[in-house]
């Protein structure tokens, strides 16, 4: 487990971060979510220890960050920064030795990678002759040879095509399952919905909301509901607009669908038991509201109150 405590992070005149607290579970997938100059890199390089904080703490699995405990975590940064001029081979080894590896291991573990990838013939390759699938390819490589407990991924999927987004996906998915934690820093909320369990959101340097996917969503949810039914929707509409609102009644291949925003959540019942009998449903269901929508109102209010 990852706890940052009280963290505060200060350059000349901007608060990148003020007194963050966020704690990232073992074993989970933690989505950093924030827009951009919100102290998304800023706490990831603290916690790479790339920069120092001002003020605070983080703790790695109880034990207070230092550089060797600091190698429990794996990070593959937004830049692909890459030595350019090097060999695929010649970088990841020079990498590995960097985070502590022996030879014979970094060896065995780029083999590893080399044939997870179906890339046995790169070692020789320049990091300039890649492209950037590849390269990126080569970077999580990188990020994972020397096996961390804590991976950090900054936005992987950006700019890359469908089948290198799902090689590097389902490689992500590999190790989580093995036991890797994994954080995916990312204001792409459709990865978000996907693959995260928990969230935290980060705004002007604080915490907005944080929570597992359904807390947030739970309490965010706005008794919106959706009814389906193939006949007499007129007497659905005007038992809803009873109990709230008809945001929207359509009919699409013979099955009209119903969109409610009722005055509380208890009505839904009531519209049910009503209705019972008289509109032959096809499906009820609650919506709660996507991860995008909460991202947007809650980086919105923030703004406004400021
Ligand atoms: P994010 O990753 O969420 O986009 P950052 O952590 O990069 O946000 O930035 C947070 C704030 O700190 C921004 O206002 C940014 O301009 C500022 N900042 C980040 N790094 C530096 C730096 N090295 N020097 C000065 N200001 C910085």
């Amino acid at each position: 487990m990852i706890v940052a405590e009280d963290i505060y992070k200060k350059f000349n005149d901007t608060v990148a971060l003020n007194r963050v607290n966020i704690t990232i579970p073992t074993g989970s997938i933690f989505g950093l979510l924030g827009p951009n100059g919100a102290g998304k890199t800023t706490f990831i390089r603290i916690l790479t220890r790339i920069y120092l904080s001002d003020g605070g703490t983080v703790l790695i699995n109880d034990n207070p960050l230092n550089e060797l405990n600091a190698r429990k975590i794996g990070y593959l940064p937004e830049e692909r920064g890459l030595y350019k001029k090097m060999k695929v081979g010649e970088l990841i080894l020079y990498m590995a030795r960097l985070r502590g590896l022996k030879t014979v291991e970094a060896k065995e573990q780029m083999n590893y990678w080399f044939g997870r990838f179906d890339i046995r013939d790169w070692s020789d390759k320049r990091i300039d002759s890649l492209s950037k699938g590849m390269q990126q390819k080569v970077q999580f490589i990188i990020a994972v040879l020397h096996r961390p407990e804590f991976l950090i991924l900054d936005e992987p999927f950006s700019g890359l095509d469908p089948l290198n987004t799902e090689a590097i996906e389902n490689e992500i998915l590999e190790l989580h399952k093995s036991g890797t934690t994994i954080v995916f820093s990312t204001h792409n909320m459709d990865s978000v919905e996907r693959f995260c369990e928990r969230v935290v959101l980060i705004d002007k340097g604080q915490v907005v909301l944080s929570g597992t996917v359904d807390e947030v969503k739970q309490a965010h949810k706005q008794s919106l509901y959706e009814f389906k039914c193939r006949e007499h929707v007129d007497f659905l509409n005007e038992r809803i607009a009873k109990s709230g609102t008809v945001v929207s009644s359509e009919l699409k291949s013979g099955v009209y669908t119903v969109l409610a925003k009722l005055n509380t959540e208890s009505e839904a019942d009531g519209v049910l038991i009503d209705i019972a009998g008289k509109v032959k449903l096809t499906s009820f269901c609650e919506l709660l509201p996507s991860m995008n929508d909460i991202f947007i109102e809650s980086v919105k209010n923030k703004n406004e109150e400021l």
